[in-house]
């Protein structure tokens, strides 16, 4: 209980120093008080977002399955597993969302 100067922190983004019960930097704005994580969600993870990669995902993996059947093993090896790592993160992205509303 000694002292009577305020607690500094430093600021991630400019580095300037930071009254420690501040949210935000005085200088620049930056929010240096911890957030809880799902304010740190990105904006992408929107079930219409989802969605759309899913298609997106779903497309590219068709155009993978038409190469190999083209003969192409190339471009199959490149498509099958983009369009199906794509399509099977905005699924696991989906039922994230489900699960939290
Ligand atoms: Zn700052």
């Amino acid at each position: 209980m000694q002292g009577n100067s305020i607690m500094h922190t430093s600021c991630g983004e400019c580095g300037g120093q930071v009254p420690e019960q501040a949210e935000i930097c005085p200088d620049c704005g930056y929010p240096v008080a911890a957030l809880p994580l799902s304010e740190f969600r990105p904006q992408f993870t929107t079930s219409l977002e989802h969605a759309l990669m899913l298609a997106l995902g779903i497309a590219v993996t068709t155009v993978g399955v038409l190469a190999l059947l083209a003969k192409s093993p190339l471009g199959a090896s490149l498509a099958i597993p983009i369009g199906v790592g794509c399509a099977l993160s905005a699924l696991l992205g989906l039922w994230r969302n489900l699960r939290e509303n």
